[in-house]
């Protein structure tokens, strides 16, 4: 049985992760996680982590895929609500979160084990713990999808599809065991757990987590070694921003070897300047928590902004028209919904057949998401099949090709598209803006004109409705069935 994560008997003396001045290596990563690894086997059937972005998260996931016992982890930032409902549908019996942490109702009734950090070696020899998780089909990660278009639901990953999306991302973006990978997304979702933490691990490399987000951490972690750059479009947002005020962070972007964005569309206007500002070129990857990833732009391009590139080479994708027939594609205009299938998918919602088997069309998993792929094979999303498709007088409209457009006027901050019920039409478009000045907001006609001077007629909004801010979750997406 191949192991998920060699790295941890074999590299004892390199770096695994660093959370501010907590630094691991991988014998002190292995020591503690097979110190917990003792302590929650045959305890619980799954275990939560409380999933803070520390060193202690580390430690908790290691142990659990070192356990065999899947892991559930945990948002802290979360409600009471949310966070009852995620105890409620996964029941954990068990959860190991970083000494001191206060935990919330919902799990204060749940035995508790506090991870440790430093486990003398001599403590776990000589006892049977495993010294590798292995990537089998078992479950091994209960993950949650970030609850944009609805409740979130509990997706069951093995390490085996863990392996599988790594040595493709490894293969196409030359990922090594000398990367150091930088970040300071959240350990509870695909994106910073899988990608982000296990990624380097898997490889043998180093994870530099950042704590919270700042472009001054951007800079000091790339300019003190960091390969790598992973994060969401807010955060890519806020890098091409701050390129006129901050020298270091345009230098210390020229350094790194690969910029990475996915969990959401990064907008035109951002992957132009920080390309124009660094020489750069931002690589976009597309994924889902239930199907771990599925395109990228390789790291070498082509790198067409704006699509996700191609399939990663152990994943089969087609698009598909509204009566499951495969569309040809291939001329970049053709709309279909995004199918895939590979040793990557999840293996079913937890507790949840009929979602699950409604989920796929023949082995094919539905992703919902909607677009269409060019000559080369790449593919752009044009926003998912329940939020963002609007039917209006005969066309189909992908949101994200008219946010895009408006993202692209100087008025405008942030951008969201949708369509309402219309006697007429069936659907009419409305924009929804953030304008750049508050105070002086650029007009409404400018920014319908400027779509229809880009886009074809029938996509011009038909009505624009200013806001101070668009409603995001805490990946930064926006959500758009809270916009009224
Ligand atoms: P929920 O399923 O609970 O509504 P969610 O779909 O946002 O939430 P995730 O599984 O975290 O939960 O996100 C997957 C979705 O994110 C994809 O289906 C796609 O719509 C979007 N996405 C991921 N990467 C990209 C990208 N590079 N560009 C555009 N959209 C992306
Ligand atoms: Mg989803």
């Amino acid at each position: 049985m191949s192991s998920l994560l060699p790295a941890l008997e074999t590299e004892p003396a390199r770096t695994a992760v660093r959370f501010g001045d907590q630094t691991l290596d991988y014998a002190a990563l292995s020591a503690a996680a097979r110190h917990l690894a003792l302590s929650i086997g045959g305890r619980a059937g799954r275990v939560a982590v409380w999933a803070t972005p520390t060193a202690q998260t580390a430690v908790s996931v290691v142990a659990g895929l070192l356990a065999g016992v899947p892991v559930v982890p945990l948002n802290p930032r979360s409600g009471e609500r949310e966070l009852a409902h995620i105890v409620a549908d996964s029941t954990p019996g068990l959860v190991l979160a970083a000494e001191g942490d206060e935990l919330p109702e919902p799990l204060a009734g749940l035995p508790r084990i506090d991870t440790p950090l430093r486990v003398p070696e001599e403590e776990t020899a000589g006892r049977r713990v495993p010294l590798q998780p292995s990537a089998t089909a078992g479950p091994a990660l209960i993950v949650y999808t970030s609850g944009t278009t609805g409740a979130p639901k509990g997706v069951v990953l093995s390490q085996r599809a863990l392996a599988a999306t790594l040595d493709d991302l490894a293969a196409v973006w030359e990922w090594t065991a000398d990367d150091v990978l930088v970040h300071a997304l959240p350990l509870f979702h695909v994106h910073g757990l899988v990608l982000g933490l296990v990624g380097p691990l898997r490889r043998g490399g180093t994870l530099h987590h950042l704590g919270a987000f700042s472009t001054e951490g951007v800079t000091t972690a790339l300019a003190g070694g960091g390969t790598m750059l992973f994060g969401v479009p807010t955060m890519y947002h806020r890098v091409a921003r701050a390129l006129d005020e901050e020298p270091e962070l345009v230098a210390a972007l020229r350094g790194a070897r690969l910029l990475v964005s996915g969990s959401a569309a990064l907008p035109l206007p951002d992957h132009q300047r920080i390309t124009a500002a660094t020489g750069q070129h931002v690589v976009e990857r597309y994924g889902m928590t239930e199907t771990l990833m599925n395109t990228s732009v390789p790291a070498k391009g082509p790198y067409k902004p704006g699509t996700v590139g191609q399939p990663l080479p152990g994943v089969d994708v087609r698009l598909v028209d509204d009566d499951g027939n495969r569309v040809e594609g291939g001329d970049g205009e053709t709309i279909g919904e995004v199918q895939v299938r590979g040793p990557q998918l999840f293996t079913e919602y937890l507790g949840k057949p009929d979602a699950t088997a409604a989920a796929f069309a023949g082995g094919w998993f539905r992703t919902g998401d909607m677009a269409t792929r060019d000559a080369d094979g790449y593919y752009r999303l044009v926003g998912r099949r329940s939020t963002d498709l609007i039917k209006s007088g005969g066309y189909k409209i992908g949101a994200g090709e008219v946010e895009n457009a408006l993202l692209d006027h100087p008025g405008v901050s942030e951008a969201a598209v949708t369509g309402e019920p219309d006697a007429d039409l069936g659907e009419r478009v409305i924009a929804w803006i953030v304008p750049a000045d508050l105070e002086n907001p650029v007009g409404a006609e400018e920014l319908t004109d400027h779509v229809a001077s880009q886009l074809a007629p029938h996509k011009r909004p038909r009505e624009v409705r200013f806001r101070d801010t668009l409603p995001r979750n805490h990946m930064g997406k926006i959500l758009k069935r809270e916009l009224s």
